[in-house]
């Protein structure tokens, strides 16, 4: 099977601007580095890790909307503007500020259509693409802050979804919204994917949002992929000590099954700080003095299956925390 997107040694830098640094010339930060990965078509890829971790970054470089280097293909072809464009499509964390406040739900939604040029006999209306969200055609006459949280989400999926793309970049679904509303959004994600066979890489901080909708997961880590494989494998069984703390952390409420011993400690490092070696050893209950000089490499464990530590997933004697 073709993959639908392939990322592949994918490295991002920014300048930093030249207030925040005092003096001398601000240094080029490196956000991401030798990320790669595969979406199959119809797949849902979950993306996770804590805010600073880099997982928007990523959306945005393969949306173009960053500068980046590394390889990108859409349908197996190196990416161009306009197939990116038409291929893949974005639902905002923040639905109503990318929304124009002055233009009406019905014209936001078909806006995409006068963007790309596309001829009047592939549009579809607003109405019908309401519909394809679960959306009563008289919402298309309201402005953005009229809306509730659900509806505002909803009408970001109906306006990803106007150029038919094939893969669609989610960006926290859920954030912001009650818990039923959640489930609602889910569930809509998981009839467009069955219904329209859509891809959808889903990127959030939030655990259970995963364990509801993907198929494979990765674990991004201050600009690092630490941990990749099919969801249920990975929930059943995280293997990289960072995985293990976010699982761990996640609440439950049945106190029984907290794992106090494995919760993430602390707060994940600025990139300024950047630690030397393996980046997650400032925070790791495991870390042994070669993880603070070495950085571990991404090895294949199993088919499908990847794991960026000196430690976990193999026999090893050098388990003995320093
Ligand atoms: Fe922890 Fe060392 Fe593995 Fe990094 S390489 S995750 S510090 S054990």
């Amino acid at each position: 099977m073709t993959a639908l997107y392939q990322v592949e040694d994918l490295r991002v830098d920014m300048q930093l601007p030249g207030g925040l640094i005092p003096f001398g010339k601000p240094p080029r930060l490196n956000i991401l580095e030798g990320i790669s990965f595969e979406l199959n078509p119809g797949e849902t890829f979950g993306l996770v890790g804590e805010s600073g971790s880099g997982k928007t970054t990523l959306a945005r470089a393969m949306l173009g909307l960053v500068p980046a280097t590394g390889t990108l293909r859409f349908r197996g072809a190196a990416l161009t503007e306009a197939g990116l464009r038409r291929g893949t499509a974005m639902m905002f964390q923040d639905p109503v500020a990318s929304l124009s406040p002055r233009m009406q739900v019905g014209a936001a939604i078909i806006e995409p259509y006068a963007i790309h040029r596309i001829p009047k006999a592939e549009r579809a209306s607003a109405a019908d693409l309401l519909a394809r969200v679960g959306l009563p055609p008289a919402l298309a006459a309201r402005y953005p802050h009229e809306l509730s949280g659900g509806q505002a989400r909803r009408v970001c999926a109906a306006r990803a979804l106007a150029l038919n793309p094939a893969l669609v970049i989610a960006d926290e679904p859920t954030a912001g919204l009650d818990v039923s509303i959640q489930g609602d959004i889910l569930n809509l994600m998981a009839d467009l994917k069955r219904d329209r066979g859509l891809a959808f890489l889903v990127i959030t901080h939030n655990l259970s949002v995963l364990r509801h909708t993907a198929d494979r997961i990765a674990v991004l880590y201050l600009g690092r992929l630490v941990e990749t494989g099919p969801a249920a494998e990975v929930f059943a069984r995280p293997l990289h000590p960072y995985t293990a703390s976010l699982i761990a952390s996640e609440p439950d409420p049945d106190p029984r099954r907290r794992r106090a011993d494995l919760a993430i400690r602390g707060e994940i490092p600025g990139l300024l700080r950047r630690p030397s070696g393996c980046v997650f050893h400032t925070r790791c209950p495991l870390a042994v003095a070669r993880c603070r000089s070495e950085a571990p490499i991404l090895r294949e464990i199993a088919p499908g299956r990847s794991l960026r530590c000196h430690l976990a997933g193999q026999d090893t004697t050098e388990r003995t925390p320093t």
